[in-house]
């Protein structure tokens, strides 16, 4: 059965920073504040309505929940506390800054029944932190990460990529330092630059030009990859339309089906492998569940042989496994 979660939405209150990505100073005020009453309504309705509240989590999102006013928060828990264990939900997920967990902090989550931290890492490389104004080291998020392990949470690190100032390399050096750290879960943003924050101002004058959407997309669907070897669960790639503010998007690395541009990139990757170079026919097949992921996104994979001089044929194979076999090349 799969998982799901009780999303609740904490804007930005009591945030200590204002990273240079962040558009909540322009859309502050505009958004309700969920009260404990809140809570409690939206619970007790999706406990009505959810078919598995076992595989189901109460999950606080947005902002920084532990640094928000210590009374407020300590509402918001409250209300959902009643529902948690026993048959009624799996747990509560939050997530937070890694400069705002310590063990007082992690005793309150406990003690009502948070099961999962995730940490907005964005960057593992401190020049990257520091240009993009979160006010925490790559140190805090190590520091806090294996706090949050050894008290037994579910741990959850979120990577943004393409940040200002950040390089293909930095990219590569984050990802392997997030994974190295064993979160259970990722996160993994690509950079979109909204109106209204400090990153849009700098893409307009120019003095920030994020790579080529190519080169995140091949990053993302190397770090896709190489989370499934390490048994590492990515529960976001990119961005959902919704979640780009209507109108506010002035570039970056938005596009609506970017986990299916990667999944198609590690097919283009692996296909390219078994062909080798000079290859006018290639047949290939691919398990049958994963022939639309080979084939890419709108067929791009077929098209990007053909601009190659390869002729591809990518059919079925009733085998379930991963495995991408060769039939036929020539
Ligand atoms: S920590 Fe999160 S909520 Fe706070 S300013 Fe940065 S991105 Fe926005």
């Amino acid at each position: 059965m799969s998982h799901s979660n009780i999303s609740i939405f904490i804007p930005h209150v009591g945030c200590p920073h204002m990273c240079a990505f962040c558009n909540q100073r322009t859309i502050s005020g505009r958004q309700d504040i969920p009260r404990g009453a809140d809570v409690g309504r939206i619970c007790a309705q999706a406990l009505s309505e959810v078919g598995d509240p076992g595989n189901t989590e109460i999950a606080f999102f947005g902002g920084s929940f532990t640094a928000i006013d210590k009374d407020y928060m300590l509402e918001l828990l409250n209300a959902a506390k009643p529902f948690v264990g026993g048959e009624k939900f799996k747990g509560i997920r939050i997530s937070t800054r890694p400069d705002c967990i310590d063990e007082n902090i992690l005793d309150t989550l406990q003690s009502f029944g948070v099961t999962a931290i995730e940490l907005g890492a964005q960057s593992m490389c401190n020049h990257v932190l520091q240009a993009n104004e979160r006010g925490h080291t790559s140190q805090d998020v190590a520091a806090a990460s294996s706090l949050i392990k050894s008290r037994g949470f579910e741990l959850g690190l979120q990577m943004m990529v393409g940040l200002y100032k950040s390089t293909i390399e930095d990219e590569i050096k984050t990802w392997n330092e997030i994974a190295a750290l064993g979160p259970d879960t990722v996160r993994i943003y690509p950079v979109v630059i909204l109106e209204g924050t400090k990153l849009g101002q700098l893409y307009k004058s120019s003095e920030y030009k994020p790579f080529e959407f190519d080169s995140a997309v091949n990053l993302c669907a190397d770090f896709l990859e190489d989370a499934k070897r390490r048994g590492i669960k990515v529960i976001k790639l990119g961005l959902h339309a919704s979640e780009v503010v209507e109108g506010q998007a002035l570039g970056g690395f938005y596009h609506p089906a970017f986990r299916e541009l990667c999944e198609g990139r590690i097919y283009q990757k692996k296909i390219a492998a078994l062909l080798g170079d000079g290859c006018r026919y290639g047949e290939i097949s691919v398990p049958a569940r994963n022939l639309s992921k080979a084939q890419g996104h709108k067929k791009c994979n077929i098209e990007y042989f053909r601009q190659k001089g390869t002729q591809l044929k990518i059919v079925p194979d009733a085998m379930q496994t991963e495995s991408v076999k060769l039939i036929e090349r020539r």
